[in-house]
């Protein structure tokens, strides 16, 4: 069975001292072991050191990028190396808001998803249609050619969580009904199962983002091929919590 998977994307958000907050809020918790639910929360790069310290050990920490390849000349950027250097496990790839806002291509996304996993990092990848491509009735074949774009170039598929966000949930509060998130999960599944392989399609966690809040969470969760969330605005929020519950 594919243990149920929560994340926390930060993204810019917080001061030092918010951030401690939250981490304290996290750590007074009392939410199911986790034998039952992986939790990891991302916040700012600069936050990274000072979350990891504080945060309870049965929380992990990702960052939420990082460099497409080794140390060097890249100003402005921060490596997979000094990830792991720092201990930090887990890397977010392919945001939804990167690809936009920054340009970042399913290619470039797949080398750096490669890269990362090449070190030993543990990758969240995200893909995800827009409003205008489900419209358009294209949804699978753009969240089909994200994949293909990491699955070109990723042999081992232990250390990865696809994270499906479509655009028009993120932030918006308008969050995939619970069918429409199963049918893109399920087809999903099953595209991996034909392109990668039948055992990689059952054993890989396919989470789902976008307006994921504590009162529409454990519907979503109760979806036979929804394994988990990437949770923006909430998981800044106690009602994280309750979204860490519904994975029971
Ligand atoms: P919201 O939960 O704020 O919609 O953001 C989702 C997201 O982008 C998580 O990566």
């Amino acid at each position: 069975a594919r243990k149920f998977f929560v994340g926390g994307n930060w993204k810019c958000n917080g001061t030092t001292e918010e951030v401690k907050k939250i981490v304290t809020m996290l750590n007074d918790a009392e939410v199911p072991s986790e034998d039952v639910v992986e939790v990891v929360v991302s916040p700012p790069f600069v936050f990274l050191p000072v979350v990891k310290s504080l945060l309870r050990p049965d929380f992990q920490v990702a960052a939420q990028n990082c460099w497409v390849r080794k140390v060097g000349a890249f100003t402005g950027e921060i490596s997979a190396e000094m990830l792991l250097n720092l201990g930090i496990p887990w890397v977010i790839l392919g945001h939804s808001e990167r690809r936009s806002l920054l340009n970042e291509s399913n290619e470039f996304v797949g080398d750096k998803v490669a890269y990362a996993l090449s070190l030993g990092l543990k990758v969240i990848a995200c893909i995800g249609e827009t409003l205008q491509q489900r419209e358009s009735g294209s949804t699978m074949a753009v969240v089909a050619a994200q994949t293909k774009a990491i699955a070109d170039k990723v042999t081992n598929w232990a250390n990865v969580v696809l994270a499906y966000e479509p655009v028009w949930a993120i932030g918006t509060g308008k969050v995939a009904t619970p069918a429409q998130a199963q049918d893109v999960h399920r087809q999903l599944r099953k595209w991996v199962h034909d392109n990668v392989g039948a055992e990689v399609a059952d054993s890989t966690r396919i989470i789902y983002g976008g307006s994921v809040n504590g009162s529409n969470c454990k519907e979503l969760a109760e979806q036979p091929d929804v394994d988990g969330f990437l949770v923006g605005g909430a998981s800044l929020k106690p009602e994280f919590i309750d979204i860490i519950k519904s994975a029971t």
